[in-house]
């Protein structure tokens, strides 16, 4: 693969580089660290230029915390490799292929950068050297990538205009194509041809989709048409990535928004949300079809990858389940079977791990249960997710977020739903036995009351568990023996 440098001047852009307001600057300015300064100016020193690039600037100027620091560079891999070494860093080769080398600082545990043999940990900043990207002929990935001369021909190639900035303390924001402005405005807009940049990487579309969910943004009119004329596209590419970017997606903080916007996109990765989208809720307790109660489910439990999946999940068996009585209402029994099942079906087509998906599973199974909020109902709740308090607790979120997310006939259940967490917490600081573990006796004591070997035993100490959770018997040796020969007895006659 030929990596060169361009021999034609600098491409004449609509827009030259515009300055911002002195205070974005200093704000960026502020936010950037030490480490990342180093590297910059140890390549400026050496002569070439350097710019920060991508999600650190724009979610500076937004105002969020950012996590990685991407350099891009007129200088080659191997002269960045060259000055770094030579400033006392390290090197390694992640991406030299497309000009990309990983440079570390070391640090010390304060964040300082120190010599090498005295740090406690290296930052890593990607430096990329500036490229234009040749012909995609795979809807993924550049057939070949070549060297740029200047910053704005590399920001060209960049996805949207907000992570088509470029920021240099010293010479402050390059943005050619308007994405301070985009920002403003909260537009997700794409850098050049729509068509043309969706049909060179269909990772885009779901990057744009996930952006929105993140900041809040509304999808530009054409941006949006042409991702939804590409959506075939994301069948090109890996599941990994899907899973990467739904992962980002749900965990948005404007989920709602962003989903109601963009489902028709995502249901290329998500099938099942079309189904939902079709799926009117004729019945008292909804105001919502079952995508947009869902969405608002989404955005009112917490963030956390579980949570965040059950909940897009939860009501998934609903178009399946329905149908409209002769009274005029829609029913739904035995959705949340139906819904473990595409949930199931979902999580494994999208490779995540089976950990995860039995315990997405579980609350989709469990999330329309009824459970009484008192000690015995929630031991009983308990007993039938093994025990597991933690996923308890999610359920109790769940059933929250998906009673807010009904008609005000919902408020009720929601209360519910909360005063159930405060039960959960009695049930635990009580030490209440909820699982077979936690029972004062166990197989031995089965076989002394006369059980029979085998799945019997485990069948006794289940009714044992009952009985103790129901408040029957204490959770006390003695009595459990004596419980456990009454049973055997009964079952002989
Ligand atoms: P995040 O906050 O998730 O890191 P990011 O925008 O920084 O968001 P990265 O994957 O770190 O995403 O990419 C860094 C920069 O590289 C982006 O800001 C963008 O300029 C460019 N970029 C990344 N992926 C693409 C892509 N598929 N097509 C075009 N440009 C891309
Ligand atoms: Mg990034």
């Amino acid at each position: 693969m030929a990596f060169y440098m361009s021999e034609d001047g600098p491409m004449t852009l609509g827009r030259s580089a515009e300055r911002m307001p002195g205070e974005a600057e200093a704000r960026l300015r502020a936010a950037l660290p030490g480490w990342a300064q180093l590297v910059l100016g140890a390549l400026e020193g050496a002569g070439y230029e350097a710019w920060v690039v991508g999600g650190f600037v724009r979610d500076g100027l937004l105002g969020r915390p950012s996590h990685d620091v991407d350099i891009a560079t007129d200088a080659r891999w191997q002269e960045v490799q060259r000055v770094a070494e030579a400033a006392g860093l390290r090197t390694h080769e992640t991406g030299v292929k497309h000009g990309t080398l990983t440079v570390t600082v070391p640090l010390d545990a304060a964040g300082d950068v120190v010599p090498a043999e005295v740090a406690k940990h290296w930052e890593a900043v990607e430096v990329t050297t500036y490229r234009i990207e040749g012909p995609y002929e795979d809807g993924r990935r550049p057939s070949s990538v070549t060297a740029a001369r200047t910053i704005e021909e590399d920001l060209a190639r960049r996805d949207f205009t907000m992570n088509a900035l470029a920021f240099h303390p010293a010479r402050g924001i390059a943005d050619p194509y308007g994405g301070a402005a985009d920002m403003a405005a909260g537009i997700i807009r794409i850098v050049g041809d729509p068509d043309a940049r969706f049909a060179e990487d269909g990772l885009r579309i779901l990057r744009a989709c996930r952006f929105a969910s993140q900041l809040g943004f509304a999808l530009e009119g054409a941006t949006y048409e042409a991702m939804l004329s590409h959506k075939h596209l994301l069948a090109r590419v890996s599941t990994e990535r899907i899973t990467h970017e739904l992962d980002a997606f749900v965990a948005g903080a404007f989920v709602h928004d962003a989903l109601m916007a963009t489902w028709e996109v995502l249901a290329f990765a998500v099938p099942e949300l079309a189904a939902m989208a079709r799926c009117p809720q004729r019945n008292p307790y909804h105001v919502y079809d079952v995508l947009e109660h869902t969405a608002w489910a989404m955005q009112r439990v917490p963030p956390t990858r579980l949570l965040r999946w059950a909940a897009l999940c939860h009501d998934m068996g609903k178009p399946a389940a329905a149908f409209r009585g002769a009274d005029g209402i829609d029913h739904f029994y035995g959705h949340a079977e139906v819904g473990a099942r595409l949930t199931r079906g979902l999580l494994g087509r999208l490779l995540m791990g089976t950990a995860f998906q039995d315990d997405v599973v579980r609350l989709v199974r469990a999330h329309d249960d009824e459970v009484a909020p008192t000690p015995k109902g929630v031991r009983r709740a308990l007993a039938r997710l093994d025990g597991d308090a933690e996923l308890f607790r999610a359920l109790c979120q769940l059933k929250r977020a998906d009673a807010l997310a009904h008609s005000e006939l919902g408020a009720a259940r929601a209360e519910q739903a909360a005063k159930l967490e405060a039960v959960l917490d009695e049930v635990l600081a009580a030490e209440d036995a909820f699982t077979v573990a936690a029972l004062a006796v166990g197989g031995r004591d089965a076989l002394a009351a006369g059980c029979p070997k085998g799945p019997a035993v485990g069948a006794l100490l289940d009714a044992a568990l009952e009985a103790v959770i129901d408040g029957q018997v204490p959770n006390e040796q003695e009595a459990l023996r004596t419980f456990m020969r009454e049973q055997v007895r009964r079952a002989r006659k």
